[in-house]
């Protein structure tokens, strides 16, 4: 097919070199061009604006914040009305997500399609694909979806209920970084070693792909370089809280996250993974790293 691909940071460069490497036609386009400079030498083609790069059958963007998405899309030489299908992975509102579908309407349609998985899980095509849209553009794009993840699903019609599915799973991240951070506390004041408690958790009750990835750069403060920048994962859970202020649903734990992840850019700068929201719980409690 022919695809575009529009933001190459740490999750687009590693989808894109897979839509590569699966023989699709890609054509790239990042906001600093030099981004664009491997894949270029990898056989894609550059595009001189978002727009140039929407005009073949798909247009995939996967960029930093709504500021961003708004300006690929509605900016300058954006992709709305374009003829290409635009997929969305990038985390976004729900209000954005509406915008984006309704931009799309009447040019080459919406499918919502934010992804599960780390930088590291994007390059080696792994991906977790939540995907809601049109089903006729979704059968379009399930050889690309194959081509990037392990594993689609489809949540719904409309692209929000992807972009919803998403934020719900952040946030539960973020409780389980948050719910180990304050048990390692726990334990190595009271002498266990962070890595003994979660050899015993991650082998009993708590044996999840999130428990084992957060839990082991817990253990050894593995926060540089970040995978997922703190400063985006304040944004996320921003979002989460819009969207609980939209249904009306509390969620308590979400202030003390944001709070942690606020203090940990404070003190540490932006340059660090969100899973450093623990060295607030830790610092919290008099430790030090
Ligand atoms: P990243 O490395 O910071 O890349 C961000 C991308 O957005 C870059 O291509 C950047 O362009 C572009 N960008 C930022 N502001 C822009 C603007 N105003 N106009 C045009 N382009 C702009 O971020 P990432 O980690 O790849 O994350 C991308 C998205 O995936 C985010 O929505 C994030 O929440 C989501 N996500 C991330 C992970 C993860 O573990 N990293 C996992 C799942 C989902 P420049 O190169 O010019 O700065």
């Amino acid at each position: 097919m022919k695809v575009g691909f529009i933001g190459l940071g740490q999750m687009g460069s590693g989808i894109a070199g897979n839509l590569l490497k699966a023989g699709h036609e890609v054509t790239v386009w990042n906001r600093s061009p030099d981004k664009a400079d491997s894949l270029v030498e990898a056989g894609a083609a550059r595009a001189a604006t978002p727009a140039e790069a929407a005009q073949g059958d798909v247009v995939m963007t996967m960029l930093a914040d709504d500021k961003a998405v708004e300006s690929v899309v509605f900016g300058e030489d954006g992709i709305a009305g374009c003829p290409a299908l635009h997929v969305s992975h990038s985390t976004i509102s729900i209000e954005l997500s509406e915008r984006l579908e309704a931009a799309m309407s009447g040019a080459g349609g919406y499918v919502a399609a934010p992804v599960f998985g780390r930088p590291e899980v994007a390059a080696a095509g792994n991906l977790f694909v939540i995907a809601a849209g049109p089903a006729d553009a979704l059968d379009r794009c399930a050889p690309l979806f194959d081509a990037i993840g392990q594993r689609s699903f489809v949540v719904g019609d409309h692209g929000p209920a992807a972009n919803l599915v998403k934020l719900c799973g952040n946030f539960m991240i973020m409780t389980a970084v948050e719910s180990m951070a304050e048990a390692m506390t726990l334990a190595e004041k009271g002498g266990i070693e962070r890595q003994a408690l979660l050899e015993v958790l991650t082998g009993t009750l708590f044996g999840s792909p999130i428990n084992k990835t957060y839990g082991e750069i817990l253990v050894n403060d593995r926060f540089r370089p970040a995978g997922f920048a703190a400063p985006l994962g304040l944004k996320d859970m921003t979002l989460v809280d819009e969207a609980a202020r939209r249904s009306n649903v509390p969620m308590p734990f979400l202030g003390t996250i944001r709070d942690h992840l606020k203090s940990v850019i404070a003190t540490e700068g932006p340059d660090i993974d969100w899973g450093a929201a623990a060295l607030a719980v830790r610092r919290g409690a008099g430790l030090g790293n």
